[in-house]
């Protein structure tokens, strides 16, 4: 069979857990938590599915929690979102991600993605007929180069997917970048996916999103997750804010990808933002003295960690301790050391030559603390 993706293999999330699985490691590899989601949600999830919802939710999402995602962003970003024609729930930020992508994009546009960029983009930019224009961010800063990406706009490009708080990167967008992608998308009429699943997850700056910027309200996509933000990633309940003309697009297309997303979820997550929406917004703090507690665990360490301004992402450069490239030395991490992490480079489409990997935090701070023992030894 022709393979529709053939330089596709599997996604490395998948592959680092299954390795630490297999060997025992400590998994600092996959984000996600190890510890459990507000009991409160919880109870709530078996509430709703004790008591009846458990058949199909409407195709764009209850009203309950529409009406919640929108008043959550009035209270974070000031702007007013109709809840009924603007937001769409999926089933995960990757549902999202990709039915917006192919709701745009038709065979032959150019689509310009920041490496390093999270593994789902490139792939659903192929399916729809897209071709990718990679801009590779280098390290240590990871910044940005408005003129760079501007000089890679071709009169083909339809799309730029942006991410803020940065995965892997741990980087986030100052001011000046919202306003340089503003200012660059209304210029070429390019659409924008802004990906702001780590929205709240911000350190040393206030959080920011595309909702802040008018110049992109037209013609944006914004993407969020409340497996990052309930510390549930296992619900996959994601969803969409896009103007009405463009939400119309993305459902023609939801309504056949998944249809509509866990129904008992749904309320569950509309019955916490309506209760407990300061663990919403206490986030940044609530993963601050995580990030503190293993970076300062690490200065011990052979590693040099690089800042972390927001997600639950720390990068390390091994370089004073191994030649290895990042993939071959994430294997004889895990397999011979007991922890995993991520390589940076396959987020790459031309990899730069460096050694930094990738180790999540969103662990209780024993696990951390186990973690940088390990570590330490290197
Ligand atoms: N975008 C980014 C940048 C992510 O890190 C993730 C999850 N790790 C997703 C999208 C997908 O989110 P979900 O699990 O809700 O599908
Ligand atoms: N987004 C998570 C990460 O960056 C993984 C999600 C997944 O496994 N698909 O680690």
């Amino acid at each position: 069979m022709k393979s529709k993706l053939p330089e596709v293999g599997t996604t490395i999330f998948s592959v680092m857990s299954t390795m630490a699985n297999e060997c025992g490691a400590i998994n600092l590899s996959q984000g996600f938590p190890d510890f459990t989601p507000n009991k409160y949600l919880l109870d709530r999830l078996s509430h709703h599915a004790h008591s009846g919802k458990n058949q199909y939710a409407p195709m764009n999402g209850i009203p309950e929690l529409r009406q919640a995602i929108a008043t959550l962003t009035q209270e974070c970003y000031g702007r007013a979102i109709n809840p009924d024609t603007e937001i769409t729930l999926a089933s995960g930020a990757t549902e999202a991600l990709f039915v917006a992508i192919q709701a745009v994009v038709n065979p032959g546009d150019e689509v310009i993605l920041l490496d390093p960029a999270y593994d789902s983009y490139a792939p659903a930019v192929t399916l729809a007929g897209g071709i990718c224009t990679h801009i590779s961010l280098m390290p240590p800063s990871y910044q940005p180069d408005w003129q760079q990406i501007e000089a890679a706009v071709s009169a083909k490009t339809r799309l730029i997917i942006v991410n803020s708080p940065h995965n892997p990167t741990a980087t986030v967008f100052s001011d000046d970048d919202w306003l340089a992608l503003a200012n660059l998308a209304e210029k070429h009429e390019l659409f924008v996916i802004s990906d702001e699943v780590y929205e709240h997850i911000v350190f040393d700056q206030a959080r920011n999103s595309a909702h802040r910027y008018p110049a992109l309200f037209d013609r944006t996509f914004v993407i969020s997750s409340f497996g990052k933000t309930f510390h549930a990633t296992g619900w996959k309940l994601g969803y969409c804010i896009a103007p009405p003309a463009l939400s119309v697009e993305f459902r023609k297309i939801h309504q056949f990808v998944t249809f509509t997303s866990f129904t008992p979820a749904q309320y569950a997550v509309a019955d916490m933002l309506n209760k407990y929406s300061d663990e919403v917004h206490g986030l940044g703090d609530f993963y601050r003295s995580k990030r503190d507690c293993f970076i300062n665990a690490m200065q011990a360490s052979r590693f040099s960690m690089l800042p972390s301004a927001g997600t639950y992402f720390a990068l390390a450069d091994y370089s004073a301790i191994s030649d290895k490239s990042d993939v071959d030395f994430c294997e004889e991490l895990t397999r011979e050391h007991g922890v995993a992490a991520i390589p940076l480079s396959v987020f790459y489409k031309a990899p730069p030559n460096s050694r930094i990997i990738r180790f999540c935090f969103a662990k209780r701070e024993e696990t951390l603390l186990d973690a940088a023992t390990k570590l330490c030894a290197l």
